[in-house]
């Protein structure tokens, strides 16, 4: 099954594709060389209602389908990555409310995430507790009418920026997972402090930072759902947003192709153009070939969400999994055919590998995903 997008998806494709070539094209090699979270891009995003897209119609949100989510993050992936995450982690960290916040919390938090006035970020990742989530040591004790939060997260995206962190720690011991809960909780609460903030090799114009809670105070009302219901909070979101993620992977590797190919028809050796020649020609078409491959399994994946589909752990992973090995190996390519060129910064190509990297390792390592996806197999 081909998955056409609706009229709709396709004007808004052409309405992102105008701000990103427009207005974050032309910043993004700056955002990488200093590392700086941009404000600027942040501010069109919310001014224009792209970080509506993820909240709930009836709090102040468009409520688009994942499927949308993913052609605007792929559109603004292409041409900087780092840009891409601010609405990727933004719909990471507010999916664990769509799932299981009261209305309560929704009518208090929601329309200024709709806004784009408060981002929000997912914190479940710590030092010990990486792949396996399920060693969490951040505790929450319950103190009359608040929880008491103490330990460390760590490779947080949209650390500090971010107003808003769904997080998780452990409420009991000894019943595994189900000692996971989910809180919902603000940067100015007593106790919450931003930490190390980490230099990286790629997407980095987003803050990767650890989160401290020394004995932060966190309201009775802002846990989600019940108590040990944590864990399946968080396994819900990933499942959703992993197709977020395959989406970035897919504009990288496009954004790589595109430029690539337009490189290849101006550059002349042996007195014609690169793309005169097979080789050349051969790998733009392998490149082009995987890309369109993995943005249909990034859609289909989407577009199963969006059904609530029984599949969706096995498909959302097989998207990730597959878009980010894709963006790896065609931005790698793209290096290829520019030749030194295309190992300079003076050229996008570099910077696109750096930032497609990432995609293999975060909301899950590749390992992770096949794990999930054999189980989704093996039944
Ligand atoms: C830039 C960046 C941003 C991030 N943003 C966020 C965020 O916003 N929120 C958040 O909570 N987390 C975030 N993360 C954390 C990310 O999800 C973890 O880094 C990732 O899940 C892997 O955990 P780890 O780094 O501890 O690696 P480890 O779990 O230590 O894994 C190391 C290696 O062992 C492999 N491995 C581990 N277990 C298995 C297994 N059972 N079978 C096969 N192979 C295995 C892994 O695949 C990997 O190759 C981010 C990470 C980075 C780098």
């Amino acid at each position: 099954m081909q998955y056409e997008l609706t009229e709709e998806q396709e004007t808004l494709r052409r309405s992102i594709r105008d701000l990103a070539q427009g207005i974050i094209a032309p910043r993004a090699a700056e955002i990488d060389e200093k590392a700086e979270f941009p404000e600027d891009i942040w501010e069109q995003l919310a001014k224009y209602g792209w970080l509506s897209l993820v909240i709930p119609e009836e709090y102040g949100g468009t409520g688009a389908p994942v499927l949308t989510t993913c052609v605007v993050i792929e559109e603004i992936a292409k041409v900087c990555a780092s840009s891409a995450l601010i609405l990727a982690v933004h719909s990471l960290g507010s999916t664990p409310i769509t799932i299981a916040g009261s209305h309560e919390q929704k009518t208090r938090y929601f329309p200024r995430m709709a806004a784009g006035e408060h981002l929000a970020a997912f914190a479940l990742t710590e030092p010990g507790a990486g792949s396996d989530a399920s060693a969490l040591g951040t505790t929450a004790v319950l103190d009359g009418d608040h929880y008491r939060l103490n330990g460390t997260k760590c490779f947080i995206s949209n650390g500090g920026v971010a107003e808003i962190y769904s997080v998780f720690a452990m409420t009991s011991h000894g019943v595994g997972t189900k000692g996971i809960s989910a809180f919902i909780v603000e940067k100015s609460f007593p106790g919450f402090r931003i930490g190390k903030m980490e230099h990286k090799m790629g997407i980095r114009g987003n803050p990767t930072t650890e989160i401290l809670f020394e004995d932060c105070l966190v309201p009775r009302e802002n846990l989600l759902g019940k108590e040990g219901e944590g864990f399946r909070i968080a396994m819900q979101t990933l499942d959703k947003a992993r197709p977020g993620i395959g989406a970035q992977a897919v504009g990288i590797a496009q954004g790589a192709l595109d430029f690539a190919a337009s490189y290849a028809k101006q550059r002349i050796q042996f007195k014609q153009p690169l793309a005169a020649l097979p080789a050349i020609q051969f790998k733009l078409a392998d490149m082009a070939m995987h890309t369109e491959a993995a943005r249909q399994l990034v859609y289909k994946a989407a577009a199963m969400v969006d059904k609530g589909s029984k599949e969706v752990s096995k498909l959302s992973a097989m998207a990730k999994c597959f878009a980010s090995d894709t963006a790896m190996w065609v931005t790698t390519e793209a290096v290829q055919v520019l030749g030194g060129y295309g190992y300079m910064k003076e050229y996008p190509l570099e910077r696109m590998m750096r930032d497609a990297k990432i995609t293999q390792i975060y909301e899950g390592t590749n390992e992770v995903q096949r794990l999930v996806i054999a189980r989704g197999v093996l039944g």
